[in-house]
Formats: C-alpha cells, structure tokens, sequence
C-alpha cells in the first residue's frame, strides 16, 4: 500500500483545512453536512467542478464508514442535480482517483470528483486555464451553487 505512505499529511491537507475553517468563501466551500463537505476545485478541469468528500481525512474509500459512504453518493448524486438545475451540462464525469499513480492531486484525502461537460468544451479549457479568468468563474459557480447541498431536508 505504497500510495498510504505517501499520502498527504493531514497539516498540508487543503480539504482539512477548508473543513476546519469557518471561511467557505474563502475555500470556496459550497456545502456541508454532518460527515462531508462539497468544494469547488480551485483547480478546475472545467467550469462547476466540485469535490464531495469526507470529513474525516482518510486516504482511501474503502476506509469510510456506512455514513460517509451514503452521504459521498448522496451528494455526489444531488450535486448532478443541483449543476444540471444551474449551468445545463450536457453530461458528466464523476469518479476518484486513489494513490499517485492514479493521478491523485491530493492522495491523502479522498475525494469524489464531479465535472460537468458540454459539447466542445475541450477547447474550453485553455480559456478556464487563464489565471486571469478563473477566480471569476469560480466566485460565480460559488454563488450558483453555495448552500443548496446540505443536509438533506
Ligand atoms: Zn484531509
């Protein structure tokens, strides 16, 4: 189990730190509920991606309990429905990475990744790549999306 050992620590952990923090501007955290958190990628592969993961910092999914585990495919599955009610993707790619080798940003943590996509938009990426661009795009997703993936009603 290679990539445990190699996983980030919980002090270098972004998720961690975004938990702990009572700035979700900030964080650009769109969400909490009791074991989970959903965040923006401040790294975006496109416009609307998020990460649903676990409180807890644990490296790998087969590490969350029965609670995690149903609130990570409840979100995951309300955050579809709450991006398709705002920006109207054409689809989807939901999944997670586990260890470096996987491609894994933060190896550590585990996290579930949900990128909507439209038609064409691989030549959208440059554009979202921009430095200049980005923050603006993630401040308007936060506001697209922020507080409507809590807890269930
Ligand atoms: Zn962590």
């Amino acid at each position: 189990m290679e990539y445990i050992s190699q996983a980030v620590a919980k002090e270098d952990c972004f998720i961690c730190d975004a938990a702990a923090s009572e700035d979700d501007e900030t964080n650009f955290v769109i969400g909490r509920t009791e074991h989970c958190i959903i965040l923006l990628n401040k790294y975006p592969y496109n416009t609307g991606h998020l990460i649903v993961s676990p409180r807890r910092h644990v490296a790998d999914i087969t590490e969350l309990n029965q609670a995690e585990r149903d609130e990570v495919m409840d979100l995951t599955v309300r955050s579809v429905e709450q991006i398709r009610s705002e920006m109207q993707p054409h689809g989807f790619n939901l999944g997670a990475n586990l260890g470096d080798v996987a491609g894994a940003g933060l190896p550590g943590h585990f996290h579930m990744h949900v990128v909507p996509r439209w038609t064409g938009d691989t030549n959208f990426m440059p554009v979202v790549g921009d430095a200049k661009v980005l923050p603006e795009l993630l401040k308007e997703t936060f506001r697209k999306l922020q507080g409507k993936l809590g807890p269930r009603p």
